[in-house]
C-alpha cells in the first residue's frame, strides 16, 4: 500500500472542511482534504442558503459573528461573493407567545453585538404589506441575509488549492487509527500520515469520532425544501417564524425557496428525499405568512443530511482520547453560516493550540454522563435550521 505524508489530513469537504483547508494553507501549512464524493455534495451544497444570526443559541452566536465577518470579506479571501447578500432576516410571531419570544431574544443580541429591531403589529403590515394578517409582530436582523449554497464549497476549493492546499475527491476514508505518533488514514489502496487530522465529515464526523473511541450522539437531520416557479420579485428578507416551523425567502431570479418539516434519508448510501406529507403541510404554512403565494406552482422540492446533536448545537474543539484531533461536525441545521468561521476556528486550534471564540459549550464529551441519548441522538421536534 502507498503512502502520503502531510501535516494535517482533513475528513471531508463540506463548508467546514474546505474553509479549514483554507485556512491551513494560508498559514503555510501542508493540508490534504479527503472527499468522499465531490466537494460540496452533501449539506453545505444542498442547504436553504440561509445566512443567518437571529434566533441562533446564545453559544452560537459569537462564532455566528465572526462567521458574518468573513462572509462580508469573501470576495477578498476567496475570489466571490457566492452570491451572498445582506437582505435582512425577519422573524415573524404568530401569537403573542410568539411575540414574547421575540421580546426575549433581544437581551441575547444586545449581549453579543447583533442588531436586531422589533417591529409591531401595525407597523410591520405597514412595512410589509404582503405579509398575512396572522402576523403580530417581527424583529428584524439587518445584517443577516442568505447566498447560493451551491457555490460556497466549490469556491473555498479552489481558493484552498491556489493557497497550496491538496484536495481530493472521491477519496472515501475507510479506516482511521492513531499509532501513539501519528494518524494513519486509509482511502483505497492508499494511506495518509499526518500529525494532525480534522473531522469535518458533517453527520458522519459522528463515525469518524467513534474511530477514536468517542461516541457521540448525532442523528441525520433532512430539512424539507421546496422551490416555486419564478414571480414578480417582491419578498426582500429572509422570513423565519419562532420555532423555525416555516422559512422563507425569494431569490433575485424571482423563485421562491422554502422548508419546514423534515424529509427522510439513509446516510449509508448516502440518499436523501424530500417528504410529501411535509411539504403539503410547510405550503399551507406560507400562505399563511404570505398569501399571494396562493396558486403559484412549486417547481421542485429536495432535502439533504446534516447531523443533528440533541441540545442542537455542534461539536466544535479538540479530542478528548487522541492528541492532534479536531473535530467541527453536528451542525444541527445552522453549519452554513457557520462554515467560513470553522476553518479560522480549526487552523488556530492546529496552529495555535487555541483560539479566541468560547468552545466549552461544544465539547465532544458533554453527553458522556448523560445515558438517555442513544448512539443515534435524541429525535425532537426543533426545527431551527435555515
Ligand atoms: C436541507 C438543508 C437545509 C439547511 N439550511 C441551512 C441554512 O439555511 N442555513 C444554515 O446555516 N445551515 C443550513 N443547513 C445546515 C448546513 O447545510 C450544514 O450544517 C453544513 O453545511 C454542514 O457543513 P459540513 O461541512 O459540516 O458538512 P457537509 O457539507 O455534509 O460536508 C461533510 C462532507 O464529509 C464527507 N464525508 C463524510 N464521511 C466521509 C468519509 N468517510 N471520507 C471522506 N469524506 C467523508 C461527506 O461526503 C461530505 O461532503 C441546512 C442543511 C440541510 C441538509
Amino acid at each position: 500500500m502507498s503512502a502520503t505524508a502531510t501535516d494535517v489530513l482533513i475528513v471531508g469537504g463540506g463548508g467546514a472542511g474546505c474553509s479549514t483547508a483554507l485556512h491551513l494553507a494560508k498559514r503555510g501549512a501542508r493540508c490534504i482534504l479527503l472527499e468522499r464524493g465531490q466537494i460540496g455534495g452533501q449539506a453545505t451544497g444542498v442547504n436553504y442558503g440561509g445566512v443567518r444570526q437571529q434566533g441562533r443559541h446564545p453559544a452560537e452566536l459569537p462564532l455566528a459573528r465572526r462567521s458574518r465577518d468573513i462572509w462580508a470579506r469573501l470576495p477578498e479571501l476567496i475570489g466571490t461573493d457566492c452570491e451572498f447578500e445582506v437582505t435582512g432576516h425577519l422573524k415573524l410571531a404568530r401569537n403573542q407567545t410568539e411575540e414574547a419570544d421575540l421580546i426575549a431574544y433581544l437581551d441575547v443580541a444586545k449581549a453579543n453585538g447583533l442588531p436586531l429591531i422589533m417591529i409591531g403589529g401595525n407597523a410591520i403590515h405597514q412595512q410589509y404589506p404582503w405579509l398575512g394578517p396572522d402576523v403580530v409582530a417581527g424583529s428584524f436582523a439587518p445584517d443577516d441575509g442568505a447566498a447560493n449554497p451551491r457555490l460556497l464549497s466549490p469556491a473555498l476549493a479552489r481558493a484552498a488549492r491556489d493557497a497550496g492546499a491538496d484536495i481530493r475527491e472521491f477519496k472515501p476514508v475507510s479506516k482511521l487509527a492513531h499509532d501513539g505518533t501519528q494518524f494513519i488514514v486509509t482511502s483505497g489502496e492508499h494511506e495518509f500520515h499526518a500529525r494532525y487530522l480534522v473531522n469535518t465529515a458533517g453527520y458522519w464526523g459522528g463515525a469518524v469520532a467513534r474511530a477514536f473511541g468517542e461516541q457521540v450522539p448525532v442523528s441525520p437531520l433532512n430539512p424539507n425544501l421546496l422551490v416555486t416557479e419564478p414571480l414578480p420579485y417582491f419578498i426582500a428578507p429572509n422570513l423565519g417564524v419562532v420555532g423555525g416551523d416555516v422559512y422563507l425567502r425569494q431569490i433575485r431570479r424571482g423563485n421562491v425557496i422554502f422548508g419546514g418539516g423534515r424529509g427522510h434519508s439513509d446516510p449509508d448510501v448516502p440518499s436523501s428525499r424530500p417528504s410529501p406529507e411535509a411539504s403539503y403541510v410547510v405550503m399551507a404554512k406560507a400562505l399563511q405568512l404570505v398569501p399571494q403565494l396562493a396558486g403559484v406552482q412549486v417547481i421542485r422540492s429536495w432535502t439533504g443530511i446534516d447531523g443533528e446533536m440533541p441540545d442542537d448545537i455542534p461539536v466544535i474543539g479538540p479530542s478528548r482520547t487522541t492528541p492532534g484531533l479536531f473535530h467541527a461536525f453536528g451542525f444541527s441545521g445552522h453549519g452554513f453560516q457557520l462554515g467560513p468561521a470553522i476553518g479560522a476556528i480549526m487552523s488556530e486550534l492546529v496552529l495555535d493550540g487555541h483560539t479566541d471564540v468560547p468552545l466549552e459549550p461544544f465539547r465532544i464529551d458533554r453527553f458522556a454522563a448523560d445515558q438517555s441519548f442513544n448512539q443515534q441522538g435524541q429525535r425532537h421536534d426543533a426545527s431551527h435550521h435555515a
